[in-house]
C-alpha cells in the first residue's frame, strides 16, 4: 500500500443474507479497477445483524480470501439502523458508503458516486425515481408519509432516498457524534447537512433472500422516524385544547340565551353524551402521543448499548 492510498469502507448490513453475501462481494470488487487507479483500497464491512442462517459463514468464506473483509457479528437482531451504525464505528475509511447486501443498491454506480466527492460534494446520496416491483399500497403510504414528513418536521427527508450513501470521513464523524438510541438514519443524514448530491436510479430487485420489511414493521418504523425529527403531534393537544375551548365559549352564549328565551326545559341527553365521548376521545389520543415521546424519553434515558457484539474480525 502506498503511503498516500485512501481506504473506502463499504459498509453492508446483513439480515439472513448467505446466499446475497457472496454474490454482493463478487459484484462490488469489479468496481476495484476504477478506484485502485485513484489510489482508494476497499474495506469491506459486513454487519451481521443476528441472522439466523448462514451469513457469518458467508463472510468468513470470504475473508479467507480477503483479509480486507471484516465482520461485525450482533448476538441477536438488533435492526438495520443498529448495523448501519456499528459499521461507521468500525470503519477505518477515509471514505465510507453504506449499502444493502441484496445489490438493491447498485455498485455500478460506486465510480459515479466517488467523482462528485472529488469533486468537493461532502455526501452523495441516492434515490430511487420509481417503486417499480412493490405492492401499490406500500407505495401510497409511502408517499404519504414523506408528504406529512416534509410539512411537520424541519429536517428534509427525501421520498424514495435510500440508506445508500457515500460520505466523507467528517460525515461520517457527524453521524457517529449523534448519540440518539432511536436512530431513523434518513432524517439523521438530512440532519447533518453537508454538501449532498443526488443521483437517481430505477429500483432494482434484490439477487436472492426476501426483504425482511412487513408492512407493519415499516408503519412503525415510520411513526419512529415523526417521532425521531418532529414534535408536531406533541402540539395536536394544545390545538384540540384551543378549539375545544371556543366552541365552549360560543356554545355557552348560545345556552345562556336559548334559556333566556325558552325557559330550561330538560332535554340535550344525546348531544351531551355525544360531547362527553369526543372530548373525551380526544384527551385519550393526546395522552397516547404524550405516552409514545415519553416511552421514546425513556429508551434514551436507560442509555442502552444500541447492540451487542457476538464475533468480531
Ligand atoms: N437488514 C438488517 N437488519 C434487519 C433488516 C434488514 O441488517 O433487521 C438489512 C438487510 O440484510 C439488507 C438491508 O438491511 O441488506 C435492506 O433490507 P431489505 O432488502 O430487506 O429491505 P428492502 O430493500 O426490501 O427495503
Ligand atoms: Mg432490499
Amino acid at each position: 500500500m502506498k503511503a498516500d492510498t485512501r481506504i473506502l469502507s463499504i459498509i453492508v448490513p446483513c439480515y439472513n443474507e448467505e446466499k446475497s453475501v457472496p454474490l454482493f462481494y463478487a459484484e462490488t470488487v469489479k468496481q476495484e479497477t476504477f478506484f485502485h487507479e485513484k489510489d482508494v483500497e476497499f474495506e469491506f464491512i459486513f454487519v451481521d445483524d443476528g441472522s439466523k442462517d448462514g451469513t457469518v459463514d458467508a463472510v468468513r468464506a470470504l475473508r479467507e480470501k480477503d483479509n480486507r473483509v471484516h465482520l461485525v457479528s450482533f448476538s441477536r437482531n438488533f435492526g438495520k439502523e443498529a448495523a448501519i451504525i456499528a459499521g461507521l464505528e468500525k470503519a477505518a475509511g477515509d471514505f465510507t458508503v453504506l449499502m444493502d447486501a441484496d445489490l438493491q443498491d447498485p455498485p455500478a454506480i460506486l465510480p459515479e458516486m466517488y467523482r462528485y466527492i472529488e469533486e468537493g460534494y461532502d455526501s452523495v446520496a441516492t434515490r430511487r425515481v420509481d417503486r417499480k416491483g412493490e405492492p401499490p399500497i406500500r407505495s401510497f403510504f409511502a408517499r404519504r408519509f414523506y408528504g406529512l414528513m416534509r410539512k411537520i418536521s424541519k429536517t428534509e427527508i427525501v421520498d424514495g432516498a435510500r440508506d445508500y450513501r457515500l460520505m466523507t470521513r467528517q460525515v461520517t464523524d457527524a453521524i457517529l457524534a449523534m448519540k440518539e438510541y432511536n436512530r431513523f438514519s434518513k432524517g439523521i443524514f438530512g440532519w447533518v447537512g453537508f454538501r449532498t448530491k443526488w443521483i437517481e436510479y430505477e429500483n432494482v430487485q434484490r439477487v436472492a433472500g426476501e426483504t425482511k420489511w412487513s408492512f407493519w414493521k415499516l408503519f412503525v418504523y415510520s411513526l419512529d422516524g415523526i417521532m425521531a425529527f418532529s414534535t408536531a403531534p406533541l402540539s395536536i393537544a394544545s390545538v384540540f385544547g384551543i378549539l375545544f375551548c371556543l366552541v365552549a365559549f360560543v356554545f355557552m352564549i348560545f345556552i345562556f340565551v336559548r334559556a333566556l328565551i325558552y325557559g330550561d326545559p330538560v332535554a340535550g341527553w344525546p348531544s351531551m353524551m355525544c360531547i362527553i365521548s369526543l372530548i373525551g376521545g380526544v384527551q385519550l389520543l393526546c395522552l397516547g402521543i404524550m405516552g409514545q415521546y415519553m416511552s421514546k424519553m425513556y429508551m434514551e434515558v436507560k442509555d442502552r448499548p444500541k447492540y451487542l457484539v457476538k464475533d468480531e474480525f
